[in-house]
């Protein structure tokens, strides 16, 4: 079962760089007409692409919903499930506010945006897609379903989890008598993570087709007027995970940090390749209970949890997008407008699903937050493929370091699995 994880994970990186190549190739070498335009790249590329992450999206709810019911199931008692999902929260919470303002610092640092030559990326700029911010309270309230069964099908995140935790608290109370729904859930549960495995065994394909077009489209010029901004959010994204996660790591559980991410990494990997938290939901679990020692009871619960609220790596590029916009329009932000970036990217990335590009529709929030322009995210959006994928790797990095430190509290965590894997 292992070589065929290895294989799929092997597979996915082969697709990646022929598909950048092929893409290239494509931009520069293939002339301009109907059958590269229409039929290649917006055609076939296109439907395959997009396809294969409609397939993705399709599994978003049904399997956040079913393994947080299942997850709250086994935890059982309201009072153990209170102290997980406390720590939870505080790490996750903790990790976003660090994560940005890694970004914010490096972001200040590089200045991705001063000298920028804005002719020359205006013409790749695309449209937005915007989001408002809502008031404090309507946030707060949000977080109730008034009906569950819209929450699903117009899938809320937040308002999916708390009724999802609902009645996987109930199921356990009830023990015996409900036992009949209990094993739907559970086996509906497995149904999910098949039908995620599935979806995943085309992953190579849709990769190929989704970088391809992208370099297709965008070829390398792209890049070069955006390079600072790249490079920053990269170094700001390997700061969080080998400095911040590593070090918490080591701190409070003692693992061996550079053993963590060799074990680990298919699933970062996994991540990198298809951009959707949500999707590796069942990889990351199956992973820490085999290479970790982490107990699924813990991580059924906080993974999916955190693929939906815990996105470090799409703050950090939050962060260093409103250093980037605000040089390249000649905006000064005060000290009052970074922290309400801290405070709204980290809002921001708790409502929404860990699906490809969500990061570029809450930066819309961000952005409005401190009143820096829109259409700034219009140019950074042509790239942002590359970025979205290494980020995805850091955010699921994230939720696996915060519950096996949770486990290790909870003494849900097997050191001998780990010094073994
Ligand atoms: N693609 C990211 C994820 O799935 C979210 C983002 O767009 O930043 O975690």
């Amino acid at each position: 079962e292992k070589k065929k994880k290895l294989g799929l994970t092997t597979k996915i990186f082969i697709s990646l760089i022929v598909g950048a190549i092929f893409g290239v190739v494509l931009c520069y070498l293939v002339p301009s007409g109907h059958i590269k335009d229409d039929i290649i790249v917006e055609g076939v590329l296109y439907v395959m692409g997009q396809g294969f992450i409609r397939l993705m999206k399709m599994l978003v709810v049904p399997l956040v919903f079913c393994s947080l019911v299942c997850g709250s199931m086994a935890i059982g008692d309201t009072k153990k499930l209170g102290t997980v999902g406390v720590r939870t929260l505080l790490f996750y919470l903790v990790t976003t506010a660090l994560a940005i303002t890694v970004a914010l610092s490096i972001g200040n640092l590089i200045n991705p945006g001063t000298g920028l030559d804005m002719s020359a990326i205006q013409s790749n700029a695309a449209k937005v897609e915007t989001m408002e911010a809502t008031s404090l309270s309507e946030t707060l309230l949000g977080i109730i379903p008034d009906n569950p069964l819209n929450s699903l099908s117009s899938g809320n995140m937040l308002q999916i989890i708390v009724f999802a935790l609902i009645v996987g608290v109930i199921l356990a109370k009830l023990g015996e008598r409900t036992e009949t729904v209990g094993n739907f859930f559970s086996q509906f549960n497995d149904i999910m993570m098949e039908m995620t495995m599935m979806v995943m065994s085309l992953a190579p394909i849709g990769v190929f087709c989704l970088i391809s077009r992208t370099f297709a489209n965008i070829g390398f010029s792209a890049f070069v007027p955006l390079a600072k901004y790249m490079v920053g959010v990269l170094i700001a994204l390997a700061i969080q995970c080998f400095v911040v996660y590593l070090g918490l790591l080591k701190i409070f559980t003692g693992l061996n940090p550079l053993k963590f991410i060799k074990n680990f990494f298919p699933v970062m990997a996994f991540a990198f390749s298809t951009a959707t938290s949500n999707a590796t939901i069942p990889l990351s679990i199956d992973t820490l209970a085999k290479k970790m020692g982490v107990s699924k009871k813990i991580s059924s619960f906080t993974i999916p949890l955190g693929a939906t609220i815990n996105m470090d790596g799409t703050a950090i590029m939050q962060g260093v997008a409103v250093v980037f916009a605000a040089q390249a329009f000649g905006i000064d932000l005060t000290m009052v407008d970074y922290l309400t970036v801290i405070g709204t990217a980290t809002l921001a990335s708790i409502g929404t699903a860990g699906v490809p590009s969500v990061g570029l529709v809450t930066l819309t929030m961000v952005f409005n937050s401190v009143g820096l322009p829109v259409e700034a995210i219009g140019l950074i959006m042509g790239i942002d493929r590359i970025l979205d994928m290494s980020r995805t790797a850091v955010n699921i990095t994230g939720d696996a370091v915060c519950t096996t430190i949770v486990a290790h509290q909870n003494k849900a965590l097997d050191k001998e699995v780990f010094q073994k894997a």
